[in-house]
């Protein structure tokens, strides 16, 4: 199939042009490298089904002709990381909101493939310990708090992302990824993993934010696109919200204890509280755990790495950039 991947030069979206590249596709990406790099793909720019185009999404002529082009688009040009989110709203919400409308409106015209990613934001202010489900109600912080504006953003992309296929027929799919780590994922916009993993290896104080009782799980990088690339001949998730993720529990304070171990680091892990590592009055989620019933169902999913195995990618991966 010609697949066109918005975000493409993403940690996510590079992975997922490797697996569809080995599942005989041709792939062409759109990324205009704000968040994603052109690193990301270096060693598949000489590959003969590979294709990139560094543009904005908001280039519209471009991206008619892609989509024009493509038989199925995965849409996962997004701002994504809570910081970026709390530092930049303005640029969160447009580029949400403007970038999945754009997207579905030309994939209407031949009613093509949609595989939109979402993001387990969305659930939103949950306090109960429950596995996040895909048909729960969902409750936002208030208007003031930046943070909720991704989760509310990308909730008017599930929206709509439904609306296109109850309405006009367009087989869209969304997938509510949950914290999504491996080689590649940069700390920069504030991700926990690759951000404890470069604390420890340069011996610099390890920031555990909050209480460090937060719980979330991670899930292998490699895994999430596998099911991805599964879910775009499944027939039986068009129209569907499937979470993907791993349920393995981690406190973020045993996730850098286990990372300072595994890094033999020296770094003394410290506690920060919320005010100082975002803004006044943040508002984190207590706890994060993917029901993963509908994506088992849709397409026999189970995730298989362990967490330490994932951040054991991570060092390495970051490892190999330090100088020997
Ligand atoms: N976090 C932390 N130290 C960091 C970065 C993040 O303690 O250097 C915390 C963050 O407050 C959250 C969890 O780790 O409770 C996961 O953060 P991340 O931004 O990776 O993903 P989120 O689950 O917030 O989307």
């Amino acid at each position: 199939m010609n697949i066109l991947i918005t975000g493409g030069a993403g940690f996510v979206g590079s992975h997922l042009s490797e697996e569809l590249l080995k599942r005989g596709h041709l792939v062409h990406i759109i990324d205009d490298l704000s968040t994603g790099s052109i690193k990301n793909v270096e060693h598949l720019k000489s590959h003969p089904r590979f294709r990139y185009a560094i543009a904005s999404i908001f280039d519209s002529g471009v991206l008619a002709e892609l989509v024009d082009w493509a038989e199925a688009v995965y849409h996962l040009a997004a701002a994504v990381g809570v910081r970026l989110i709390v530092e930049d709203p303005v640029r969160t919400i447009e580029t949400n909101v403007h970038g999945t409308e754009t997207v579905l409106k030309l994939a209407s015209k031949k009613k093509r493939r949609v595989i939109l990613t979402s993001t387990s934001e969305v659930y939103g202010k949950a306090s109960s310990r429950k596995a996040f489900r895909e048909d729960q109600d969902i409750i936002f912080g208030n208007t003031s708090k930046a943070r909720w504006s991704y989760a509310c953003s990308k909730a008017i992309d599930e929206f709509l992302a439904l609306a296109y296929w109850k309405q006009k027929g367009v087989p869209t799919t969304i997938v509510r990824l949950f914290n999504t780590v491996g080689p590649r994922q940069t700390g920069q916009y504030g991700m926990v993993i690759p951000n404890l993993v470069s604390q420890a290896l340069k011996g610099k104080p390890m920031t555990v934010f909050g209480t460090g009782r937060q719980t979330r799980c991670f899930a292998m990088v490699t895994e999430v696109v596998t099911a991805m690339a599964d879910l775009l001949e499944c027939k039986d998730a068009y129209g569907l919200v499937a979470n993907i993720g791993s349920n393995e529990e981690v406190s973020i304070l045993e996730l850098a204890r286990r990372i300072k171990t595994l890094t033999k680091s020296k770094s003394k892990i410290v506690l920060v509280p919320y005010d100082e590592a975002y803004e006044s009055g943040f508002e984190d989620m207590a706890h994060r755990v993917p029901d993963l019933g509908r994506i088992r169902g849709l397409i026999g999913y189970r995730h298989k790495t362990t967490l330490n195995e994932i951040i054991r990618s991570v060092i390495d991966y970051q490892r190999s950039f330090l100088p020997r």
